[in-house]
Formats: C-alpha cells, structure tokens, sequence
C-alpha cells in the first residue's frame, strides 16, 4: 500500500507566524475569521446564514483558538513523565461549550464586540447552541466541573465517557403531567468534536471462555466472544481558564466491526448484516435516564463495560507510546472511578495484564489496586448496582471468573482477620448470595481501589458507619473525604455577568481563577452604596428570568416579588412534594384571612423525573395542579405565584442560579449525598432553606449559622425517629395546619374534585411517608416565617447575599481537585508551552499569539 500523501512542513512554512495571525485574539481577525467559516464552513453568503450558521462559524472561530494549545498540550504531555489522571464516568453533563470557551480564552467582550460590528447579537448566537446533556444531573455535571478544573489547573487529564447519539430526554409538560421526547443533540453537526478513526478498539462481548496450557507449559485461558463492536473515540477540546492547557475528553461511540459482518455478507443476508450493524451500534444509542435507582438491565451493563474497556485499551496505547511497560500502568494513570458505573474496569485491567499481557496474578493485581480510586454517590440503597449472575455471566463470562478469583483470595483474607465471623463474609463478599444471586459492583469498586471517598463529610461519616461499614472496618486508612465543587467559571463569570463584573470592579478579577479571594467582597456587605448595586444586579437577573418563564410558559411573575427555587432531579428524597404542602400552607393562609401578612413570592420548580418513576412524576403534577389553582384565584394571584419551568438543563441552569432569592436544599437528612445545586446558588448571592444534610452543613458552616436557614430532623434524629417506630399520622393528628393542607389534597381540592390523581400521594404520606415530610413539615413552615422576615428587610438580605457570595471560596471544584490531586492521585500540574504550527518548536514568548499564555510556562 501506498504511503498517504502527507502535508509536510517546508522551511519557508516554519518561518512564516501565520499561526498567530490567522488565530490571534482581536476583534478584527475574529470577524475575519468568523466571516471565513460562514462562507467556506457553512457553504452561505452572510446575507442568508441562518442562526445555526452564525452559531457553528463562531464555534469554528473559536475551536481554531483553541487547536494550537491542544496539540502542544499532547505534545507536552508526550513527553514527560508526570502521572495523567484517567477520569471514568458514564456521564458528563457539560452544558454547552461556547460561552465558556470565550469565557476561558478570555475573549468574551472581543466575541461580542466582533458579532456587534457585523450587527449580530453574542447571545442569540450563543442560544443557538444545543447542549450536549449526557447525563442525568448532578453525578455528570460534576465530571463537567472537574473537566473544567483540572485544565485550569494544568494538571494531565483525559476524560473518558460514552458519546450517547441521544443524551437525556427533552420533558415537557402537557396537561401538567411530563411528557418525553427524544434528544437529538447532534442533529445540527457537533464542532467541538474531532472523530479520531485511527485510534479505534475493538471490545468482544459474549460467549465462552476457554482454559488451556500454553507451549510454554503456563496455564492460560482464552475468552472466545460472541460479537465483537468497533469503539471509535470522539475527542474534545477542554480548555482551562487563561492557561495553554486544553485537556481532552475522549468520548466513545460503538460501531460494527467489519470483519464481523463479512461472513453475513458472503452468504448473500445483506439485510441481516446491516441489521447487526444496527444492532451493535444501538451499544452508544441512548443514556439510561435513571436517576438514584439501578435497572440491571442488560444493554446499559453493556455501556459499562463498553466504554471502560476502550478506555483501558487507550490507556495502554498511550503507555506503550512512552515505551513503558504494562507493569507501570499505575504510575502513568490514576484512573477515578465516577460512582460504580465504571467499576468493571478492575476486572477489566485484570483481564489484559493476566490474559492478554502475560502477566501473573499478584503483580496484576498490585497494578490494579495502586491505579484505581473509587467516588460513591449515594446513601440510598436502591441505588448500589448489583447485577444478576445470570446476566453477568452471560455478557462478561471471563470477567465473572476473574471476579470470582478476585473474591476467593480477598474472603480468604477476611476469614483470618475476622476469625470465626461468618455474617461477615456475607456482607464483604462480591456475590450477593440472598434470593437472586448478583454481583456487588460497590464492593468490587472499593477491593480494586487503593482510596475511597465520599463527596460531603456527612456522606463520608455516613459511609463508613453505615452503607460501607464492613469496608472501612476492613481497610479505614482507605477512606477520605473530598466535598464537591463547582466551577466558577461556567456558574459565575459565564452565567452571571452582571455580579462578574460588579464584583471585578470591587476587588479585581482573581477569583474567577483562585475563588478564596472572593472573600474580599465581605467588607463591601457593609457599603450601602455597593448593596445597591448587588441589588440592581439580581434584580437585572430576575427580571431576565421573568422573560424566559413568560416565554416559555406564558406564565407573568413579579421581579419584586421572592423567588424561591428548587432545581434538581425529581425525587422523593429531594422533597419537592414537601415545598408544595408549604405553598399550600401560605394559600389556606390567604382564604383563611385575606389580610393574613404573607409576603410575595414566586415559587420556581424545575427539574426531570426518570421516565418509569410513576411517583416522582406525580410530584410534577402535584406541582402544576397547585399552580393551576393559585395562579388563578384573584385573591391570591398576586401574592404567590407558582411555575414548573419545563426541560430543567445546564442552559436553564445558568439563567435560573443567578436569578434566585432563595434557595430550597431541603432533602431528609441523611439522604443527600451532597448536591451541588446548593453550591451554584450560594456563590450567586441566593440564601439557602436547607435541612442539615450533605454539603449544606459545610455551606452553613462556611456562610455562618446566621445567613442560613436549617430546619428539620438531623440524620442522628432521623435514625433514631426511625427506629422508635414513626408515625406519620401523628404529626397530621396534632397539627392544625398541616391536617388542613392533606384534607384539601384529600378532597380533590387541587385536582378538580378527582380525590383518586393524588390518593398515591397523600395516603403514601399518612401510612409511610419514608421520607418523613411530616415530621419536618412543621419546622419548615416555620423556617419560612423567618425567611420572609429577613427579605422584608432590604438591607439585612442584600448583607446575606454578598456574604453568602464571598464565602463561597471553598465551594469551587477548583479546592476539590486540588485535594483529589494531593491526597489521592498524586499528581502535579504540567504547564504547557505553545508549540509553533508549522516546526513543532517551542515559541518563544513574544511570538506568541496574541493571548497565548506562554510565559506562564517555567520549566
Ligand atoms: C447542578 C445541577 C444538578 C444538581 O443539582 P442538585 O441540586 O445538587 O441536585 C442537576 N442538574 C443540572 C442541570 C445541574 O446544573
């Protein structure tokens, strides 16, 4: 075969700094350059572009910025020895990617300046943009943030995910009630992706194994796959915050593999090869839209497995391209295990170093255990994957060998270290062996990790003293804590411009980078001239965000008027069933006594319900039946206000944190791994309603006790309410006001007469209620008494508000990883020098492109 045709540099190439011109930072070469990709990318005259061809010639504009510093972060990384953190998730919810690139490259106003010359707004084109949403709320918008930090802190990442060709369903509500539809988020191209077909893997699923001696008289074993798929990675720029260091996240999609289909072929079944092909590439198809609760089903075990095993081939390629051997796997990687979605990733790496590599057992296992650290999400039990042996079995039959390999030697172990304890083994063991026997993947996640970390304090007391006990009693030293964080520059400088520059203006712009410094607005809570102006910008906020309730679904609220927010997931433990019995409250309040002092508020829901999660999907409705009936009574109109904001996504994410008075975190304790909604709305200036779960305490303990408003039951007062015996009807036999407010839901008060929409509700209420709304009901109700105490005075709100803003520092994921990369991964940052295009040199600093960042790379 012929060598391709290569584009090589010519001498006269390498001295021409074309590079920096073609991709300097002014406004005049972006026009230039945006006006380019209209014509030559988009194939239009300006005159007829559409928005999408504003939008993707601007997006090509500024992903060719952002080209010279990720091949010379490749090339660095190349070339050094440093450790690369392997980032595993399922899911990354990135939101969209062309604001924060301006936002990072430090070219924002330059952008908006550029598009007004051509009388073209910034933020319509920005709008255009359909956010990638692969994943399904806070678990994957962590790995969004993380992505974010670890580049801006110039430390070596990749992220490895799945490319679903349909993220997260789109909701919207009809009737009241959600209805799904489909996420086609690439129906319009993705230009932030680059298909890199070189790099392709192979991943055997299925079939037998097969157990041999070798000629060399080793025992061996050969695992023979009923298919085989193609895994074709798609990679993606991810750009740190004014560094060189754009860091890559290398996302996987399945395809058929040819030589599969070959035989199909030659018997003349040409539709029955497209229909494997079909079938093998419904692998990378759609995101499961489970939240907090585990199907075991057969295509999404499939996923896991799908995408690890390319990850750890493309691990071991970038290993060998160093030339280092298998054996050091550990030292190049630390691989992070995002909740047990990846986890099948230690038997995985088993399987190539023993099987593959030749490698024996206990070295394998070494490698294995050094590289590979484990983050769990969640408390609830219902969410721990387990799957069926039977299933497991036959989709990974290698992997349940060396699984039950792994188990033998570990509960061996156990029996000498707990000698004589039997219900022990039990609960350590891999198998779950209770009914139908499944694989325990949280256990196999914290044998094969050398840490394991919760993401609040409270989550990780709670780990080690309850859902992990056994574990941490077999390995304590291998648990820590890292509180999660968000970043700053996505949930602050791009989503809250106004409070961006308010705050640039009073204390510089360092925090955006290094969010402690932000501590420095505190003395400005005493200023009354800067109150007024943190004033105006939340009140520019929120009336921006009445126009986009309006809009979206017709409803008019009051910009003076409280806004009060919950966000998040729809979930029983996140309560939002318990927000609506306090608006219920407030409106039997106002029949009760038309004159009854209750201040104006708007209540804001938003957020998803998993498709089969028949409950959560009647909170939604129990939410838009209340606003049917408060929305319009004239008596009450115009004192509260109620709205479900459909399609809750990180697009609506950055219009709806800033604009918020009020933030609701009001989950049973004990329940709430941490949040991270939380975090957005305190570094926005929003004051938080919270009960003392997950990373509230942290946040009450950050912002002070007297700008945060707790109520409710700690986890301690739960376990023990629990264990005396709770009785739900108590609580609505003994307080008035909470009887008043089921009896109206009882009566088809809210459901026109129709006691049978909400009877699931309020009898799950009356006899169970596991998530003990009752109990709490009470002290919330009273909480919000003093909530609109202190925003009936203007100056006490605004004073929380920049406080909760200024001591927010700790909140950035910025301190997050730099814990992970201390205390965990062990890694340093690697800072990037800009390579010239053309000679692969180093450029020397005044060759630099205008806004490169290359002198901030020493050594
Ligand atoms: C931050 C975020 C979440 C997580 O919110 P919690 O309040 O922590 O549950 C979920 N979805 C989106 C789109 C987010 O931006």
């Amino acid at each position: 075969m012929n060598e391709p045709t290569r584009l090589r540099a010519t001498p006269a190439a390498s001295t021409d700094h074309g590079d920096d011109t073609r991709t300097a930072m002014s406004g005049a070469t972006i026009r230039r350059a945006f006006l380019d990709h209209v014509f030559y990318t988009q194939g239009k005259l300006p005159g007829h572009a559409s928005g999408n061809d504003l939008y993707q010639a601007l997006a090509h504009t500024v992903r060719d910025r952002l080209v010279q510093r990720w091949i010379s972060t490749a090339e660095t990384y190349q070339s050094q020895p440093s450790r690369t953190v392997a980032y595993l998730s399922a899911e990354f919810l990135m939101g969209p990617h062309l604001g924060n690139n301006l936002v990072n490259l430090g070219i924002f106003d330059d952008a908006r300046a550029a598009m007004a010359s051509l009388d073209l707004d910034l933020d319509e084109i920005l709008a255009q943009e359909v956010e990638p949403g692969l994943g399904n709320g806070g678990l994957g918008r962590l790995a969004a943030c993380f992505m974010d930090s670890l580049a801006s802190l110039e430390i070596p990442a990749l992220g490895y995910g799945i490319r679903y060709e349909y993220g997260i369903f789109q909701q919207s509500i009809i009737d009241g009630m959600q209805v799904e539809s489909t996420d086609t988020w690439l129906r319009n191209g993705n230009p932030w992706e680059i298909q890199r077909s070189e790099w392709a893997v192979q991943v055997r699923l299925g079939g037998h194994t097969e157990h041999y001696t070798d000629d060399r008289g080793h025992y061996r074993v050969r695992w023979v796959p009923a298919k085989t798929v193609h895994g074709v990675p798609f990679d993606s720029p991810i750009l740190g915050y004014q560094v060189n260091t754009v860091n890559t996240l290398r996302l996987w999609r399945a395809e058929a593999t040819e030589a599969f289909d070959f035989h199909t072929f030659n018997r003349g079944d040409y539709l029955g090869a497209v229909n494997k092909k079909v079938t093998s590439e419904n692998l990378t198809k759609v995101l499961y839209p489970n939240d907090e609760t585990q199907q075991g089903k057969e295509l999404r075990l499939e996923q896991q497995y799908f995408f690890v095993a390319c990850s750890l081939q493309d691990m071991l390629r970038l290993l060998s391209k160093q030339g280092l051997p298998v054996t050091s796997f550990h030292e190049k990687f630390a691989v992070q295990l995002n909740d047990t979605h990846p986890a099948i990733g230690i038997a995985e790496l088993m399987r190539l170093l023993v099987d593959d590599h030749g490698v024996a057992w206990p070295e394998a296992w070494h490698v294995t255990r050094h590289a590979f650290a484990y983050t769990n999400h969640t408390l609830l039990p219902e969410a721990l994957e387990q799957w069926p042996l039977e299933l497991f079995g036959r989709i990974l039959p290698r992997h349940l060998e060396i699984i039950y390999e792994i188990n033998a030697r570990f509960l061996d172990e156990v029996r000498i270290r707990f000698y004589g304890d039997e219900s022990r083994l039990t609960r350590l063991s891999l198998i779950n062996e209770h009914g139908q026997r499944n694989v325990r993947m949280a256990n196999l996640a914290c044998l094969g990790s050398h840490t394991i970390n919760g993401v609040a304090e409270l989550h990780s007391r709670l780990m080690r003293e309850d859902v992990l006990k056994d574990v941490y009693e077999m390995w304590p030293d291998k648990f820590t804590n890292v509180t999660n964080g968000v970043t700053p520059r996505r949930w602050i400088a791009l989503s809250n411009p106004r409070m961006t520059r308010l705050v640039t203006e009073a204390i510089g712009d360092g925090w955006i980078r290094d969010l402690d410094q932000i501590r420095a607005l505190e003395p400005y809570a005493d200023d009354a001239a800067f109150r007024e102006r943190w004033y105006d910008v939340r009140r520019e906020n929120k009336r921006d965000l009445a126009k986009l309730v309006r809009e979206n679904t017709g409803v008019v609220i009051d910009p003076d008027s409280m806004f009060d927010v919950m966000v998040k997931r729809i979930h029983e433990y996140k309560r939002q069933h318990l927000a609506v019995l306090h608006i219920i409250a407030l409106y039997h309040r106002i029949k009760s006594d038309p004159h009854a002092d209750i201040t104006p508020r708007t209540f804001l829901f938003g957020g998803k319900a998993a498709p089969g999660y028949h409950y959560a999907k009647l909170m939604i409705r129990f939410v838009t039946s209340v606003a049917d009936v408060v929305n319009n009574d004239p008596q009450v109109r115009d004192r509260l206000k109620v709205v479900f904001l459909p399609n809750f996504n990180v697009t609506y994410g950055q219009r709806i944190y800033p604009a918020a008075d009020l933030s609701e975190q009001i989950s049973l304790a004990g329940k709430e791994a941490s949040g991270t909604g939380n975090m957005k709305f305190a570094m926005n200036g929003a004051i938080t309603i919270g009960t003392m779960d997950g990373a509230n305490i942290e946040l009450r303990d950050a912002i002070g006790a007297d700008f945060f408003f707790p109520f409710g039951l700690n986890a301690a007062e739960v376990y023990a309410l629990k264990a005396a015996g709770y009785r739900p009807a108590t609580f609505y036999e003994s307080n008035p006001e909470l009887r008043a407010v089921i009896d109206l839901i009882q009566h088809g008060f809210f459901s026109k007469g129709d006691a049978a929409v909400f009877r699931p509700l309020f009898e799950g209420l009356l006899q169970h209620d596991p998530y003990m709304l009752l109990a709490d009901f009470a002290s919330y109700v009273h909480c919000q008494q003093d909530v609109s105490h202190a925003y009936g005075d203007r100056t006490r709100w605004q004073r929380m508000s920049i406080l909760s803003s200024a001591r927010s520092g700790r909140f950035s994921s910025d301190r997050a990883i730099r814990e992970y990369a201390d205390r965990i991964w062990r890694v340093e940052p690697v800072p990037v020098c800009l390579l010239h295009r053309a000679s692969g040199q180093v450029q020397g600093a005044q060759q630099a492109g205008e806004g490169g960042f290359s002198e901030r790379c020493g050594s």
